[in-house]
């Protein structure tokens, strides 16, 4: 009966927010006085795996079929099925990303399971198995009470600090029949970025607007960004004008994220762009207009030009750092 959480990895590296996810089903796992058990798919070493420990789990799944190494969504969900079936799992978690949102559904629906997709909070067990939702774009919350007998989550990252302890999880592979449409979907090419901070991990993010003017000032967001180790982000038309990435892009339909720190520059705060950061611990707005939106859902306003106030920010950090 052991509560069952996937693991997200880069090339065996286990991803930050999984270290979450797998915390989280730990801490269920004991409410419900049960064991936690991680499932990892594809080519990682032992040693990574053991890991897995010092965030609460006992045992780990291993699927080391270097097929999965790729996102396929019917083959993730296949072993995941094929683990809870194992381990006579009720409750499986999943984390709330493109790998999560992907997989998490079609378990549910194979299992008759309850879903709540992008829970920021553990069961409350006194009023049944009670989880929190952002729901209307983060402009409320919903209390979803699941039902059912097997129960599915997926999990929003940054909703809980990590605390390893120092457990060691045992390892045992798992051998899982795939069917003849689970790797229906090929994969012709895969985009990686490198050497830079990942955005969906990233405790500190600054995001620029149409208000940075064109992609020839970027500069000024980066050179802030490289001071404070934080990741780089933008609106949706900076994305849609090809100043920078798509997978920079945050909000409605762009990614959701919850650093501890969002800066956002130049950007107006319309709600679709908060519906993607409006969970940030703490948020700072630096733009010429007053009267932008952004400001009430601002910790800290600085109302002036973005071309001035960067550059002179990036060296109040640098200073700060050599004074500490
Ligand atoms: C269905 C739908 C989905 C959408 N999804 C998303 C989404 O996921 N993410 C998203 O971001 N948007 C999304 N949008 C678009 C959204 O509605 C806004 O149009 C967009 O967020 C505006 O981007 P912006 O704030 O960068 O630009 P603008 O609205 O043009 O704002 C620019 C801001 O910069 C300020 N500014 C100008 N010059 C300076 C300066 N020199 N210094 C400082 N400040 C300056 C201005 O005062 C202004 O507030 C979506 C829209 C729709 C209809």
């Amino acid at each position: 009966m052991s509560v069952l959480v996937l693991v997200e990895h880069t090339d065996g590296n286990i991803k930050k927010k999984s270290f979450e996810a797998v915390q989280y089903a730990a801490e269920i796992a004991k409410k419900t006085n049960t064991t936690a058990t991680a499932l990892v798919l594809g080519t990682i070493a032992d040693s990574e795996l053991e890991n897995l420990g010092t965030h609460g789990v006992q045992k780990v799944l291993h699927v080391a079929d270097e097929k999965l190494n790729e996102l396929h969504a019917r083959a993730y969900a296949s072993a995941l099925i094929a683990a809870a079936q194992k381990e006579g799992s009720k409750i499986i978690i999943a984390l709330h990303d493109i790998n999560g949102k992907a997989v998490a559904p079609r378990v549910a629906v194979k299992l008759k399971a309850g879903l709540v997709s992008g829970a920021l909070s553990y069961p409350d067990l006194d009023k049944g198995f009670v989880l929190k939702k952002a729901v209307f774009s983060g402009k409320a919350f919903a209390f979803v009470n699941i039902t059912s007998d097997v129960k599915v989550i997926t999990l929003m990252a940054n909703s809980f600090p990590l605390a390893p302890g120092s457990g060691k999880a045992s390892i045992e592979r798992l051998d899982v029949t795939f069917g003849d449409k689970d790797f229906g979907i090929k994969v012709k090419s895969v985009d990686k970025v490198t050497g830079e901070v990942s955005l969906a991990d990233a405790e500190l993010v600054v995001s620029g607007g149409r208000g940075m003017k064109g992609p020839e000032n970027w500069g000024l967001i980066e050179d802030l960004a490289k001071e404070l180790g934080a990741a780089t982000a933008c609106s949706r038309p900076v994305a849609d004008a090809g100043w920078r990435p798509h997978h920079e892009h945050v909000g409605q339909t762009g990614g959701t994220i919850r650093p501890n720190l969002y800066i956002a520059v130049g950007i107006s705060g319309a709600i679709q762009h908060l519906a993607g950061v409006n969970g940030s611990k703490v948020i700072v707005v630096i733009n010429k207009d007053p009267e932008a939106p952004f400001f009430k859902a601002a910790n800290y306003g600085v109302v002036g030009d973005a071309m001035e106030i960067l550059p002179k920010l990036t060296e109040a950090v640098k200073k700060f750092k050599q004074h500490k």
